[in-house]
């Protein structure tokens, strides 16, 4: 059985398999073992064992004590990363964050228990046997997303699980069983408690998902927007996005898109409001920056240059879902070719070489801007990048007054 397991189960075989030398019993667990079923590509692998956190740090060369205190370490093996979990029920989760205290325990069932949803309550051993408690593999065929137990009381435990429901059916294109839906509903105001940074990462998810569309769907049913920063301010920014949203693949995307839907709410507001990261306000200024140039000079160089080749396809998928027709990755990529730089730092020439020409002006903004000006006639192509035609274009173009 183990040899049909694929590539990344068997690299993970010998932890398993050096735990269970130690007498002590280790499983294949969660989001992989789902996956693994429903045949799609398998994220990370996550691994539960008896052994205690500190066993766990003892019998591995390699290992990374990331959450030591809810019984996770992640195991490096041949420059691969495992979490590995001790079985453990948790306490409270009065943060609504992370549960207030866990106790590990010998046996996986109880483990398996405090998991959100009979799909993702899944073990399986290094022969490939699966322990399935809550009929998850039956959900799976029926492509259904149910609560491990009590719905209401597992939605009130940690309310984050109402939104994982949702971007689960959007990354599975799974329906969300309706008694389950219905205990959603109940306990939906209980979404506001929650630290926005877990909704941002859910939803991050949620908006990448191929099935994004019917996830919205249950997001409008349930208005969960009442409960969210920005979108209780706007009740009906979700329903004017299209029907037909096509997915996006980060949070700065996410913003963008609603930005440019409503410009009334600046960038930074989401940023604030959504605790996101610096690096998160930045690439979501630079694809509405981008877009913005696009509505008006449409494709070029420009545009090309500005962007860089990580966010093509970001600004692609930001564009389809704005306009009827926008460009092909192909389209941009032959474009890239044509540009003699590819930033500002390949530019031949520099503030140093300004300031040699024109050693009576003081430093000041003359500098940047005539920069910037040589740098877009380069990009452009206007210019070549070379020093002697670039000094001669200064010689014929000297930087303004300041
Ligand atoms: P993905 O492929 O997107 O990572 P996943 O199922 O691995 O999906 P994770 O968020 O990585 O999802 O969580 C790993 C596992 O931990 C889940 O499958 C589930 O069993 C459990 N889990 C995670 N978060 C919760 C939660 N808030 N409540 C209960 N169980 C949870
Ligand atoms: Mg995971």
């Amino acid at each position: 059985m183990i040899n049909l397991l694929p590539e990344i189960f068997l690299q993970a075989k010998p932890i398993l398999e050096h735990i269970e030398n130690h007498h002590h019993k280790a499983y294949f667990v969660g989001g992989c073992v789902r996956d693994y079923l429903l045949k799609r590509p398998i994220g990370d692998i996550d691994i539960a064992t008896s052994a205690s956190p500190v066993f766990v740090q003892e019998i591995f060369p390699k290992v990374i004590p990331v959450g030591i205190e809810h019984g996770t370490v992640i195991v490096r093996h041949n420059n691969d990363s495992f979490e590995v979990t001790t079985f453990r029920i948790d306490g409270d989760y009065s943060d609504k964050r992370h549960p207030d205290s866990v106790q590990f325990i010998d046996s996986i069932d109880k483990d398996l228990e405090r998991r959100d949803f009979t799909i993702n309550a899944l073990a399986m051993d290094l022969n490939g046997n699966i322990i399935d408690l809550f009929e998850g593999i039956n959900d799976i065929k029926e492509r259904i997303i149910r609560t491990v137990g009590n719905g209401y009381e597992r939605f009130t435990e940690d309310p984050l699980r109402i939104i994982r429901a949702i971007r689960f059916s959007s990354q599975l294109g799974f329906t969300i069983d309706s008694i389950t839906f219905q205990e959603m509903k109940d306990v939906s105001s209980e979404i506001e408690t929650l630290a926005i940074e877990r909704v941002a990462n859910e939803f991050t998810k949620l908006f990448a998902g191929k099935d994004v569309n019917r996830a919205l769907t249950y997001v409008k049913n349930l208005q969960i927007e009442r409960y969210l920063p920005v979108f209780c301010d706007y009740p009906h920014m979700l329903s004017a996005l299209s029907a037909s949203i096509r997915p996006l693949q980060s949070f700065a995307e996410v913003i963008a898109l609603f930005h440019l839907v409503n410009p009334d709410i600046e960038v930074i507001q989401w940023i604030k409001e959504w605790k996101c990261s610096n690096r998160t306000k930045q690439e979501a200024l630079r694809l509405v920056k981008a877009y913005s140039y696009f509505k008006k000079h449409g494709l070029d160089r420009w545009l090309v240059y500005q962007l860089t080749p990580a966010f093509y396809e970001g600004f692609i998928r930001i564009s389809e879902n704005l306009l009827h027709t926008t460009v092909s990755l192909k389209e941009m990529k032959a474009i890239e070719q044509q540009l003699s730089i590819r930033s500002k730092e390949e530019l031949i020439i520099n503030g140093y070489d300004l300031m040699g020409m024109f050693p009576e002006k003081k430093r000041g903004r003359w500098l940047q801007e005539h920069l910037n000006c040589i740098e877009f006639k380069v990009v452009c192509g206007e210019l070549s990048n070379n020093k002697k035609e670039i000094k001669e274009w200064i010689k014929w173009n000297p930087p303004g007054i300041d």
